[in-house]
């Protein structure tokens, strides 16, 4: 049932009187510099957080051997965070309505040489409107607005009058597992809301995503005799170029997948890092490139990973020098098919709802090329997965930058979804 719009407004200016600290929070989060496997501090604070507001609270490890067991798990690697998944829970005192949980991550992608920032990155500085920072849009408004939509019920006396469950976790840019170790720790819900920097829009399909490194060696030579020697760095180079051959097909095949046909791109192969060699006047012995490709939901991770060695393989047959020294593929990091969120569920239509009250417009949905978290939900748990948050700019590049006036909005859009879709009760003096 849709919320009284007394409700309503009162929800909005609750939101309102809070934002001041909700910046605040925000920015205490972008000054940990949550670098893959340096979570452990944010995630302390993220911690008392949710303690401090009489959550019942609890940091995890995260369980490898059952990582290891699910086939949409990543690859662990040496590189994998160690830090905990922190989670809060609402109890109500009742049971009234549908369950929710609220996730997001603390993880941050790398910030690229420091020079071509305006302000250090992890510095929150604000300007205007924008509150810039590695993180300030991918996603810590999100990560803080999770929390602070549930602190605006409760500045009005209310509480979700059902289970919710706060989730911060690790491992969204690289392997998805910090949200997989949540879902395999047991957490369920009748949906999952994940407040992504989409602009105010809802994610309604987005890709998989696979990670692999491929290794080439060759055989070090003097460059006088570069002739006889093989050059691991020009091969690799010519492995790339067939690796090019498969982003290509599978481009050609977007008009058979729904959501996908308009798209120019829809598949991107990043070719993400290069090493290799040893100095100027050695033909290089070794090369080693790092590697992210999507896929189209439907498509095994396992099945678009056998095509990539074999496309590998099958190219090296043909090279003199490569079908010498086969180049080595290692998957190390994603391992995750992509989703699309079916049309016409309720939780759609309570977000609908709450997100027209909170900026005018209605709701509009559209395909993202890259992993998020909530394929998780989707794909293991069956629920509505919602992707939805403030408009932010440069995530991944230099200067990321978030919107303020945008987290406030979407703020409230979170807090009536919360509303309608838990409904709400008295706050009751003991929670936890
Ligand atoms: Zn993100």
């Amino acid at each position: 049932m849709p919320l009284e719009p007394s409700l309503a407004a009162e929800i909005e200016s609750a939101v309102a009187e809070g934002f001041a600290d909700q910046v605040a929070h925000t920015q205490n989060l972008v000054r940990f510099a949550t670098l893959r496997g340096a979570e452990h501090g944010c995630q302390d604070y993220v911690f008392e957080a949710f303690r401090a507001r009489g959550y019942a609270t609890e940091r995890f490890a995260m369980d490898r051997a059952a990582l290891a067991a699910h086939p949409g798990s990543g690859r662990i690697d040496e590189r994998h965070s160690e830090a905990p998944i922190v989670v809060g829970h609402h109890r109500p005192a009742g049971q009234a309505g549908r369950s929710l949980i609220l996730q997001a991550h603390v993880d941050v992608v790398p910030t690229g040489p420091l020079d071509l920032w305006r302000h250090p990155p992890f510095d929150p500085v604000i300007e205007g409107d924008w509150l810039y920072g590695r993180g300030a849009g991918d996603m810590k408004a999100g990560h803080a607005a999770n929390l602070f939509a549930l602190d605006a019920l409760s500045r009005l006396g209310l509480q979700p009058a059902s289970s919710v469950t706060i989730q911060s976790v690790v491992e969204e840019e690289s392997t998805g597992n910090g949200a997989m170790a949540a879902h395999l720790r047991g957490y369920r819900a009748d949906a999952v809301l994940i407040p992504e920097p989409e602009d105010e829009a809802l994610v309604r399909a987005n890709t998989g995503v696979v990670w692999f490194t491929v290794e080439v060696r060759g055989k070090p030579v003097h460059v006088r005799e570069m002739g006889a020697g093989a050059n691991a760095i020009d091969a690799i180079w010519r492995v790339v170029g067939a690796l090019r051959e498969v982003e290509a097909r599978w481009n050609a095949e977007r008009t058979r997948h729904r959501h996908f046909e308009t798209e120019a791109h829809p598949i991107n192969l990043n070719i993400g890092r290069i090493s290799g060699g040893d100095w100027a006047s050695s033909v290089p012995a070794w090369a080693r490139v790092e590697c992210r490709i999507a896929l189209y939901p439907g498509t095994r991770a396992a099945d678009a990973a056998a095509e990539i060695e074999r496309a590998v393989a099958d190219f090296a047959a043909g090279d003199p020098f490569l079908a010498q020294s086969p180049p080595v593929v290692t998957f190390n990091g994603f391992m995750a098919e992509g989703y699309v969120l079916a049309e016409g569920s309720e939780a759609e239509a309570v977000l609908g709802r709450a997100h027209e009250r909170a900026t005018g417009r209605a709701l509009t949905s559209f395909m993202s090329p890259s992993y998020l978290d909530t394929r998780v939900h989707a794909l293991y748990e069956g629920i509505p997965a919602l992707c939805y948050g403030p408009r932010a700019e440069n995530i991944h590049g230099f200067d990321e930058r978030v919107s303020l006036a945008s987290v406030q909005r979407s703020t409230v859009a979170m807090a009536l979804f919360v509303a309608e879709w838990c409904g709400v009760e008295r706050k009751s003096a003991l929670r936890g």
